[in-house]
């Protein structure tokens, strides 16, 4: 299954849950600042997600929607 994400930035606190949970690797601290001051988790989507939505339940602020496909 193939799948990929939407993460809200604004909402991010940078705390790197998702990224330890992530199987694939997909998910990494990016170098973007939010209005908040944290910098925000990114997807790359070449790491092949595969919808398991290990990154969404870990995520403590609920940042993270995932989508099939
Ligand atoms: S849904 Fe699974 S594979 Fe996709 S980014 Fe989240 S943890 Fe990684
Ligand atoms: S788990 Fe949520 S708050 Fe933490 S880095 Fe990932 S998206 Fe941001």
């Amino acid at each position: 299954m193939k799948g990929t994400i939407h993460i809200a930035g604004e909402r991010c606190k940078g705390c790197a849950l998702c990224i330890e949970s992530c199987p694939r690797d997909c998910l990494s601290l990016s170098e973007e600042l939010n209005l908040k001051g944290y910098f925000v988790a990114a997807f790359d989507e070449s790491k092949g997600c595969n919808a398991c939505r290990n990154c969404a339940l870990m995520c403590p602020d609920a940042c993270i929607e995932v989508s099939k496909g």
